[in-house]
């Protein structure tokens, strides 16, 4: 029986144990404790990443999918089950709809070329204001390749997404596929998800997120939500670089042409024509990102394991701590003031550059970014050359935010 469970809140996360978990927070740097706030860039790895890859290439490594030896059985079955580890992260309903992809970047461009093969004559692709230039270089790409108009839908001076806007593009009848962050990584926004999914089919146009932030965050059940594409990149799921996600629905996958050609994406080759291996190798050209899919399959374990209630409200506090500390001092602006809304917090000081900033805060240990955060149509949209970031993981702490605080306190009195 449940009688036993009464929770009714997310179990507290231990902070402290999952710092433990992370080699590289235990450093000084510049002879300062590392005060790592730029995890919306690129998150560190936790050991049971390190140590998995490594334990790969101690015990289990040859080529995947060719080898008819035990060593190449073995490494084939880590690299399939960390594409099952992905499937059960995105609530996928089956592992065939994962394929893995260098990045979010190379998942987007792939969708650009293979997806657009479906489009039908006249069709447009829909975005944001608030999109990553991964997000929309590749649509600007295919415009000016193949003609496909692109259309932007605005954002509010509250950082949100534009619902009108975006529901007036679909309204022109030919949008055909919508693409658009599910969470900013300038302005900390979300995006209403099922609502765009929803709104996008009603208008026959087929819909891509851009989860490369939001899938850190939150629970993601693409299912639920009704997309039809979902990207994101493990580098900043805590983990390797060389990785990315893409999920499609099974009708679009099997009717899209490939992406790359070469190995492992073929059935049979002559010289005259080749056909496709089966989804999802058909979109996996080359030899794989092996030792990558065992840490991503590690990172999700790892993050699993912790569990998206305690995750979402530990970096749900943090994020109320930074706006209310962050607030009171003078000067001070914070940049986006979305209702629903992660740990990425950008933010402009009265006469200080972000750059200047950054490399002050530097001087104190503490990490952030400053710039235009890949996302320079935004900049533009905000009057803004930039901002400063800071951005929360689960190994965050509200003592880092105060150093952060204090330490903008007197950078403040620097610039006056
Ligand atoms: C980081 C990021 C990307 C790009 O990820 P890569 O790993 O560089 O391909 C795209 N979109 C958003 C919202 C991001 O934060």
């Amino acid at each position: 029986m449940n009688d036993t469970i009464t929770l009714t809140r997310a179990p507290a996360l231990d902070v402290s144990a999952i710092r433990a978990e992370f080699p590289i927070l235990a450093q000084t740097v510049r002879g300062k404790k590392l005060v790592f706030l730029d995890s919306a860039a690129s998150a560190q790895k936790p050991r049971a990443v390190i140590d998995a890859m490594k334990s790969a290439m101690e015990t289990q490594y040859a080529n995947v999918h060719r080898g008819l030896h035990w060593m190449s059985e073995r490494t084939t079955d880590a690299y399939e089950a960390a594409r099952a580890k992905v499937a059960n992260l995105l609530n996928a309903p089956s592992p065939e709809q994962i394929v893995f992809t260098k990045n979010t970047t190379e998942a987007i461009n792939l969708v650009a070329h293979a997806f657009s093969a479906l489009l039908k004559p006249g069709q447009a692709v829909l975005i944001s204001e608030m999109e990553h230039h991964a997000n929309l270089i590749p649509w600007q790409m295919l415009r000016d390749r193949a003609g496909v108009p692109l259309r932007i839908a605005k954002i509010t001076d509250a950082g949100e997404l534009d619902m009108n806007s975006l529901e007036s593009h679909l309204q022109s009848g030919d949008i055909g596929l919508v693409a658009i962050t599910h969470m900013s990584n300038v302005l900390g926004t979300y995006t209403p998800a099922e609502r765009i999914a929803r709104l996008a089919h009603e208008h026959g146009a087929r819909v891509l997120f851009d989860g490369s932030q939001a899938a850190v965050h939150r629970a993601v059940d693409v299912q639920a939500i009704g997309a039809d594409f979902y990207v994101f990149t493990g580098h900043k799921l805590y983990g390797p670089t060389g990785i990315g996600v893409l999920y499609a629905k099974r009708d679009l996958l099997e009717a899209m042409p490939p992406f790359l050609g070469g190995g492992e994406m073929i059935g049979t080759v002559t010289y005259e024509r080749a056909t496709w291996a089966e989804i999802p190798h058909k979109f996996e050209a080359g030899t794989p990102p092996i030792l990558e899919a065992i840490g991503l399959g590690a990172a999700i374990d790892f993050v699993q394991s912790i569990g998206f209630d305690a995750i979402a409200a530990h970096e749900a506090a943090l994020t109320d701590h930074a706006i209310a500390t962050l607030s009171t001092i003078p000067g001070l602006t914070i940049i986006g003031r979305a209702q629903d809304r992660g740990g990425v917090i950008s933010f402009t000081m009265q006469n200080a550059h972000p750059h200047d900033i950054a490399t002050l805060l530097d001087r104190a240990g503490i990490a952030v970014r400053a710039g235009h955060h890949c996302a320079e149509p935004l900049m533009r949209r905000l009057n803004l050359s930039g901002t400063a970031r800071a951005s929360f993981a689960i190994y965050s702490t509200h003592e880092e935010i105060d150093a952060l605080a204090t330490t903008l306190e007197r950078i403040r009195s620097l610039f006056g």
